[in-house]
């Protein structure tokens, strides 16, 4: 077992550079090891974060007052079509050999950053894609029974960046996910229109595995989206707002103030609206800075540290000026997508 070491500064740690010191750190190289030290800490009464990438993470200044476990568990299992990655895998190493394996699935989800035990977490989407299209079981060790479970893809509640891991947040530690894959070279249907365009195809077209990927890719790159130490850009913790979903009635009040506003209209008469046409819409042009923390140059929703010189309270104003000009303008209130450690909107 790795050492306990005390003090670490988390901003190294995590793709916004952002995040005081950690009571203590270590890495855990099993899942053996993860649960062993979480189950230790919670017997200790000792606050635990489990870290990952740290690309959805915003670590406050004063850092996290308990034990940081760093899962760096690795293995993949491969049985007919499912695959069975350890958490501490790269999700977009993942990605790579599921394309070049020629198993369909997960091939639109490239060049997201992290590992694979934080994809269940918000349910890691893009371009038409999300995980739960993908994994039929988690396991997890839960905090709450002390036990190791499999859980299957109904029990991990997913839905739009959502899922039971984020509504009992700590709870349930990702040892290994499970995810069925088609065999098959070609993608499944291309679902996103930005990215039929950019492929030359009609939605619902399929392209061969690797095209789909280099796409996507390209696509990414060209709104700061795969990290980049060249790219200031990159300096983010991805989106930083979700798409608002607004009920009928706050959907009809929003018609009213601005008639016309561009939707995807959603089962159940509820309607998603775009976060970046708002936050556009409200004031703040991509490149908006406040002091050291910045609107990404290339993608409206993504706030970053660009010259890695913003400290985490920084960034936060910057994030709740753009929250507050959205509600004020549209009345609509922004919700963020990454974890806040220590710290809130
Ligand atoms: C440039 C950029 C682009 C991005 N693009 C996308 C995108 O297109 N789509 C998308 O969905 N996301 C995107 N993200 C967000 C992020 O990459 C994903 O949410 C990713 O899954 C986070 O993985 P991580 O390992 O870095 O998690 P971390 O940031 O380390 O952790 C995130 C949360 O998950 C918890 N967690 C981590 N590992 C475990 C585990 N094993 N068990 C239990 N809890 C755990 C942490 O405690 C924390 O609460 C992007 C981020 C960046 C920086």
């Amino acid at each position: 077992m790795t050492e306990r070491v005390a003090g670490v500064r988390l901003a190294p740690y995590t793709t916004l550079g952002l995040g005081g010191p950690a009571g203590a750190f270590v890495e855990a190289g099993t899942a053996e090891e993860i649960v062993e030290l979480v189950a230790e800490a919670d017997r200790a009464g000792e606050p635990v974060l489990v870290l990952g990438g740290g690309s959805n993470l915003v670590v406050s200044d004063e850092g996290f007052d308990g034990l940081v476990v760093r899962v760096a568990s690795r293995g993949i299992e491969v049985e007919g079509e499912r695959v069975t990655a350890q958490a501490g895998e790269d999700w977009d190493a993942l990605v790579a050999l599921a394309v070049a394996e020629g198993w369909s699935g997960v091939e639109c989800l490239s060049g997201i950053p992290g590992l694979v035990g934080s994809t269940p977490i918000q349910n890691v989407g893009a371009y038409g894609q999300d995980v739960s299209q993908t994994i039929t079981g988690v396991r997890v060790y839960d905090r709450g029974t002390g036990e190791v479970r499999d859980l299957s893809a109904e029990e991990c509640g997913f839905a739009y960046r959502h899922s039971a891991f984020k509504q009992e947040p700590g709870r349930h530690v990702v040892l290994a996910v499970t995810y069925e894959l088609a065999g098959n070279t070609m993608s499944g249907p291309v679902a996103y229109r930005e990215l039929a365009v950019r492929l030359g195809v009609e939605l619902g077209e399929r392209v061969p595995l690797a095209r789909a990927r280099e796409a996507v890719l390209g696509l990414r790159r060209g709104k700061g989206m795969v990290l980049d130490a060249a790219d200031p850009d990159t300096r983010s913790a991805g989106s930083f707002f979700t798409n608002p979903i607004l009920d009928a009635e706050q959907a009809a009040e929003l018609e009213l103030r601005v008639p016309g506003f561009p939707r995807w209209d959603m089962p159940g008469g509820a309607v998603k609206v775009p976060a970046a046409w708002l936050i556009e819409n409200a004031g703040f042009p991509k490149g908006y800075r406040r002091g050291p923390a910045r609107i990404s140059t290339k993608h409206t929703l993504a706030l970053t540290n660009p010259e890695s010189s913003a400290t985490t309270a920084d960034l936060l104003d910057l994030a709740r000026e753009v929250r507050d000009g959205v509600l004020e303008k549209f009345g609509v209130t922004l919700v963020n997508e990454p974890v806040m450690v220590g710290t809130g909107l």
